[in-house]
């Protein structure tokens, strides 16, 4: 699959990638893990994982 710009950057070469909620790059609120995708509470914004497959 073609990565194409991305509007956000996270700190995947941190290599620190846990099962920790995350802060939504939208509004800040805690985002919820749903299988392979981060789910926003409050604005339902959504995060695709990458890397698994
Ligand atoms: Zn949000």
């Amino acid at each position: 699959m073609a990565t194409r710009h991305q509007l956000y950057e996270y700190d995947y070469e941190k290599g620190t990638i846990k099962l920790k909620n995350r802060l939504c790059p939208r509004c800040g609120k805690v985002m919820a893990k749903h299988g392979d995708r981060w789910t926003c509470g409050s604005c339902q914004f959504t995060i695709f994982e990458r890397g698994k497959s």
